[in-house]
């Protein structure tokens, strides 16, 4: 088996979606991005490269082509499971935790959970998801933007 790990950071701005684990969670601001925003995805798909060592999320959906303006980040994420495939790897399970103030997602987690198993197609439990606030410390605590990080634990396909 192999490990990954991967972490991403967006800015929050009123008026935009905020995205998330490919949940579209309630909220007055959202992330700045070129893609839907869904840094959990991101930190996710950074994961899920680092364990086969295959570079990170910008070399493979790089952030000037516009082919990825406004895009689905799950679409993202099923690229992504197909190049661990390529490889001869499949996911094993995966251990996120959001950081941001607010809004609370707590009432959204198992919703985000099954969204993650869909689409990587694993089960429920084999995706956790945690959220965190950072209290109030940092541009997390002050809600200037919102911080992502993942673990990746992948096992050869057979
Ligand atoms: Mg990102």
């Amino acid at each position: 088996m192999r490990i990954g790990f991967g972490y991403d950071v967006h800015a929050l701005a009123e008026e935009l979606d905020l995205v998330l684990c490919g949940v579209k969670v309630p909220s007055t601001f959202g992330c700045v991005a070129h893609s839907d925003g869904d840094v959990a995805i991101h930190a996710l798909c950074d994961a899920l490269l680092g364990a086969v060592a295959l570079g990170d999320i910008g070399k493979h959906f790089p952030d000037n082509d516009m082919t990825y303006k406004g895009i689905d980040s799950t679409i993202l994420l099923s690229r992504t499971i197909e190049f661990l495939k390529t490889e001869g790897y499949k996911v094993g399970n995966v251990d996120i935790t959001i950081a941001l103030e607010r809004p609370k997602l707590r009432p959204h987690i198992d919703q985000m959970r099954a969204r993650l198993a869909e689409v990587m197609g694993v089960e429920i439990g084999a995706v956790s998801v945690k959220a965190t606030t950072t209290e109030k410390l940092g541009f997390t605590g002050r809600g200037e933007g919102v911080a992502a990080y993942a673990v990746a634990l992948v096992v050869p396909a057979v």
